[in-house]
């Protein structure tokens, strides 16, 4: 404990920060980066005031920058997210996500019946914007809403 300020969640000298999760999908944000998987240093705070969402999360990735690709996906779960991006403490990029039109290999169909569900087939959704994203199945034409959302 030699160093209270390095342990609070503020503050990573380089990195990235991911804002205005909702708080309910912190942890769908967390898998869909396949940050579980990530050696640096990862914090997050959840239930946050947020004006906009209630309650929001947020996360700090240590030493990682994302590609667009990995980015944009979390806008299923998180689409009024904002990304910075820190360089020596201060932020030197900031952007929004923006939500696909389509998603590929990331979620499961919720039709049981669906043959991404039998077969060894990648899925493959186009994306409903609105407040909360659906999804709609390319090869069964059933539509996953935010409820049904199961990531992979
Ligand atoms: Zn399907």
């Amino acid at each position: 404990m030699r160093d209270v300020k390095q342990l609070s969640v503020s503050g990573i000298k380089n990195g990235t920060v991911i804002d205005h999760i909702p708080a309910k999908n912190l942890f769908k944000v967390i898998s869909i980066l396949g940050l579980e998987k990530f050696d640096n240093r990862i914090t997050f705070g959840t239930n946050l005031e947020s004006k906009k969402l209630g309650r929001k999360a947020i996360i700090k990735v240590a030493g990682k920058t994302f590609v667009d690709d990995d980015v944009n996906r979390i806008a299923l779960v998180a689409p009024e997210a904002k990304l910075n991006i820190i360089n020596n403490y201060k932020v030197v990029e900031k952007y929004n996500v923006e939500v696909p039109k389509e998603i590929i290999g990331i979620a499961r169909c919720v039709n049981p019946k669906c043959i991404t569900n039998h077969e060894q087939i990648i899925t493959r959704f186009t994306v409903i914007p609105g407040n909360e994203i659906a999804l709609k199945c390319r090869y069964c034409e059933k539509i996953t809403d935010q409820e049904h959302l199961n990531i992979r």
